[in-house]
């Protein structure tokens, strides 16, 4: 297998300016299998100039109908590419081949998307005062750095990079240090379908190296970033040197509501998947599940039974629903959580363990008599752990699922519409999915409440943020 690995920058491969390099491992294996270049801070400043010449000497001026028709050869080439982009995602997280097939298809549909919604984004015209004409104009920032985490990496660089690109801003673009290969893969690809060189640039590299000069660049006029609210607070910081603009999809601690009344069997059967799918690492995990009482004993066996059915194992075979966690680091970080639940006497109603001795695997984990105060009720873990607890009505409930710092998703099973209705609307939470764990949608917008984030990714609502508006009166 070929493996993109170097930076990508002007429509072509580049080492790094002091060739520098960081080994992948295989999670499934942790053997290091291919070294990538590491951008410099001299690399940022070369990848935003020339991104920077790339929008003003012609992206941002191209016609809407000639911008589209390349995003849509874009789409269409990724689709092309669907299998190598799999592969390239499952060697370097993990990621079980299935579902890194899927995430490759998004990401096609993500520039489809984006090329469609070209024709349909505009500004208004407005009535002001008597005579003169007043209208606004959407138009482009100019570059914009979008920062993008390990666990779909495939995905949330094309959240990013086709609206801001639709929109006619150049970007810059910095996967996380385990996971460039898909990115770099993307930014190749991308010129292959059309797309002028220098309007996507990839530079790879540690976040910790490189973020404080990406952010601060005086040419880069908005962050989108993805990962850690720790770093995400980081970045606001920084941002608000120059004014920059951001968006920050952050952490959560999602919950998942099941009332009595609801089709709870089928909520257990589904439920598993709505946290420990992709070993967990996903940020909306329904983590926290609040079940009622009257059927909370039935639910948790049923919810532990097919739990005990998943399918953990090789991320190479079709059949594996959850392979290894992305880094020997994360399950380190996950299993001290695991040693407080321990310490503070939550019962273990299954996993807590490796299930075997080579690769990051962790077991899926079923925590009950988690205390409202201990870490793995508090915190986000970013790993397979479950903490499930039972609750008597409505109204204490809600507090409960508020009592957090994080309001990204969130799941509730009830068959009365009005109380969906109600509770959806209580909920302090950016998504939510009733009878169902779906919250990602292309179409619709995508983020968080609190500490979860700031903007939207997906739907309009990415491309709005992705323009400032320029309001035109003329005189008559
Ligand atoms: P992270 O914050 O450690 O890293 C995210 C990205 O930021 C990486 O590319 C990293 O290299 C970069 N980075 C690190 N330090 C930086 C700095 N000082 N300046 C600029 N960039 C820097 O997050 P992670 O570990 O990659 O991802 C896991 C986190 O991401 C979890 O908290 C998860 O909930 C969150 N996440 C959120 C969403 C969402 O849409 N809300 C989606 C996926 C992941
Ligand atoms: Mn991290």
């Amino acid at each position: 297998m070929n493996f993109p690995n170097d930076l990508f920058l002007d429509g072509g491969y580049r080492a790094a300016a002091d060739g520098r390099r960081i080994a992948l491992v295989d999670p499934a294996t942790e053997e290091p299998f291919v070294e990538v270049a590491a951008a410099t801070v001299s690399d940022v400043d070369g990848a935003i100039r020339s991104a920077h010449a790339a929008w003003e000497g012609g992206w941002r001026d191209l016609a809407p109908g000639k911008r589209a028709e390349i995003l849509y050869r874009v789409a269409r080439v990724l689709r092309e590419h669907n299998e190598e982009l799999a592969q390239l995602e499952r060697r370097q997280v993990g990621k079980p081949i299935a579902e890194a097939r899927d995430e490759a298809g998004l990401a096609g549909r993500v520039f489809e998307y984006y090329a469609g919604a070209i024709s349909q984004f505009g500004g208004q015209t407005l009535p002001v005062g008597r005579g003169g004409f007043d209208f606004t104009l959407k138009q482009s920032m100019g570059v914009v750095a979008a920062i993008v985490p390990w666990n779909f990496p495939l995905p949330i660089a094309a959240w990013k990079a086709a609206p801001a690109l639709a929109a006619g801003n150049a970007v810059v673009l910095k996967p996380a240090s385990i996971s460039p290969l898909t990115a770099i893969k993307m930014g190749e690809l991308a010129v292959k379908a059309g797309l002028p060189p220098g309007v996507l640039q990839i530079l790879p590299g540690s976040g910790s190296a490189v973020g404080d000069a990406l952010v601060t660049h005086p040419l880069i006029r908005k962050v989108s970033f993805t990962g850690s609210t720790e770093i995400g607070r980081r970045i606001m910081e920084l941002a608000s040197r120059n004014l920059t603009r951001v968006s920050l999809e952050l952490g959560g601690k999602s919950p998942n509501v099941v009332f009595a009344d609801a089709d709870w069997e089928k909520a257990a059967d589904t439920s598993p998947m709505s946290v420990f799918a992709n070993t967990g690492q996903d940020c909306c995990a329904r983590s926290r599940m609040f079940v009622e009482r009257s059927v909370y004993a039935g639910f948790v066996e049923r919810f532990v039974a097919a739990t005990k059915k998943l399918v953990v194992g090789d991320p190479a075979l079709d059949s594996t629903q959850l392979g290894p966690m992305a880094s020997g680091a994360q399950r380190t970080t996950v299993e001290a959580f695991l040693a407080d639940a321990r310490a503070r006497g939550s019962k273990f109603a299954t996993g807590g363990g490796r299930p075997q001795s080579r690769g990051f695997y962790l077991e899926p984990t079923v925590l009950l008599d988690v205390g409202s105060s201990d870490r793995c009720w508090r915190e986000e873990i970013f790993g397979p752990v479950v903490a499930i607890t039972p609750f008597d009505d409505e109204a204490t409930m809600i507090r409960e699922v508020n009592d957090s710092p994080y309001g990204l998703s969130g799941s509730l099973w009830t068959r009365d519409l009005s109380r969906a209705l109600r509770v959806s609307r209580l909920i302090e939470s950016g998504v939510l999915s009733v009878n169902c764990h779906n919250s990602v949608h292309v179409e619709a917008p995508f983020g968080g409440y609190k500490t979860s984030g700031l903007g939207r990714d997906l739907g309009m609502a990415a491309m709005d943020g992705y323009t400032e508006t320029k309001n035109v009166y003329v005189a008559s």
